[in-house]
Parts: C-alpha cells; structure tokens; sequence
C-alpha cells in the first residue's frame, strides 16, 4: 500500500543489500526506510512524511529507486 500522496519504488535488485538498507535507513529524515534482516523495507506508514529531499535517490544506484508524487504523476529519480 502506497500512502496517499508519495509512494517509493525500491529495484528489487538492491532490496537485499545490507550496506545500502543501512544508508537509506540513515540518510531519510523522515524514516522511511528500515534496515531489516539485511535489505530495505519501506515503512509504510512513514511514507506521506516525505520531504522530498532527495537524499534516498542520491544514495541509492542510478535508476533503481524512484520516489513517485501520487498527486502529480512525477517521481524524483537519479
Ligand atoms: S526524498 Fe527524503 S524524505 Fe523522501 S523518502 Fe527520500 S530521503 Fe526520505
């Protein structure tokens, strides 16, 4: 489930990277994010906190996370 107005949109190629799940975990000031037995998990709850800051797309590889704007069809991506 999305939230209402931010989903994200993780590669399931980096899902289980431990190292880059610790850096977004990190990096998100709105915790988004969790490192969970070692890969990301989106929290879903937190996800309509989002700022918008970019700093999850910045951290991860290009193109393979996207943080889309539900209320104008648009997406912040590397
Ligand atoms: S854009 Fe910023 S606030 Fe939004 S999910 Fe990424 S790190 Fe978190």
């Amino acid at each position: 489930m999305p939230g209402t107005f931010i989903d994200v949109e993780v590669a399931g190629e980096i899902r289980d990277d431990a190292a880059l799940a610790q850096a977004l975990e990190d990096a998100c000031p709105v915790d988004i994010y969790a490192a969970r037995d070692g890969g990301v998990e989106v929290v879903e709850e937190n996800l309509d906190e989002c700022v918008l800051c970019e700093l999850c797309v910045r951290a991860a590889p290009a193109g393979k996370l996207r943080v889309r704007k539900l209320y104008d069809g648009t997406a912040l991506e590397a």
